[in-house]
């Protein structure tokens, strides 16, 4: 069905050549992985509710300045994005223990941490994504010390908008995983967050229950994945609940422009 070349097929994503040069297609798939995809599964509706849900906050955080790799959404499933060089970390900003924290550490679960941790992680499927320091990262070159600090302050700033964005529909942001890209634009380069950010790669736990409306539910078999995700979509005003002339169930609002 697809005519375009594919560039990259990771776990929950494909990535297509784009219309233009210096653009690219994301696709976001049903898959869903945990564990370094030692666990698998297809979640019908899982990539239709992550596409939107991400071009939602990545449209919110560039009306905050945050310099982002998003153009458009082009359908259910896709996103038109600026070509970047995927910066090989995976930024983690913590704000309650969970998670690997708590192993780590022996932490209590929901814990408020005393302020906001960043941790950095090396992508690498082989190795299972190992936690590295910034020593790591300068000294084998992954990204240069400027690049670590814009890194961390747009993390904190994502961090800082999203806590108040979730906090006002009644979701804590627990912690979430964000990547950065290097944009070469007009002989410059500089770092924008990339990737996506969804229910995929967020904690997400209701103010009042603290019910997970995130991938833990998948990690931990929790069952009601697309529930919970449809829930984070509604809350944030971007799915409509049995609109007039549909049977049942909730619907994606199609467009916005
Ligand atoms: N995360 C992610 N991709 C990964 C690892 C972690 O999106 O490969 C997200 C995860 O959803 C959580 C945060 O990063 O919101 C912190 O994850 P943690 O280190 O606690 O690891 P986990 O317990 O998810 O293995």
């Amino acid at each position: 069905m697809n005519r375009r070349r594919r560039l990259y097929e990771g776990k929950a994503k494909i990535l297509y050549e784009g219309p233009e040069p210096g653009t690219l297609i994301q696709h976001f798939k049903d898959d869903a992985t945990a564990f370094n995809a030692r666990k698998h599964d297809c979640i019908e509706g899982k990539g239709v509710l992550n596409n939107r849900i991400s071009e939602h906050i990545f449209e919110r955080l560039a009306a905050v300045g945050i310099p982002t790799h998003f153009i458009k959404r082009m359908n259910m499933r896709e996103q038109l994005i600026k070509e970047v060089e995927i910066v090989p970390i995976e930024v983690v900003v913590r704000n309650i223990a969970a998670g690997s924290l708590v192993k780590k550490l022996g932490l209590e679960e929901g814990m408020q941490l005393p302020r906001s941790i960043i941790e950095f992680y090396y992508k690498s499927d082989e190795l299972d994504d190992p936690m590295v320091s910034e020593e790591h990262i300068t000294a084998f070159g992954w990204a240069s010390p400027q690049e670590i600090d814009e890194m961390m302050s747009l993390a904190l700033r994502i961090n800082d908008f999203l806590s108040g964005l979730f906090y006002g529909i009644g979701i804590r942001l627990v912690d979430f995983k964000i990547e950065f890209g290097r944009l070469f634009e007009n002989e410059a380069m500089r770092i924008v967050l990339a990737d996506e950010i969804s229910p995929d790669c967020c904690r997400l736990w209701d103010v009042e229950t603290d019910d997970k409306l995130d991938k833990d539910r998948f990690r931990q078999d929790l069952g009601g994945l697309i529930d919970a995700y449809q829930e984070v979509a509604k809350r944030l005003g971007i799915l409509m609940e049995n609109p007039q002339n549909e049977p049942s169930g909730p619907r994606l609002v199609t467009s916005r422009e």
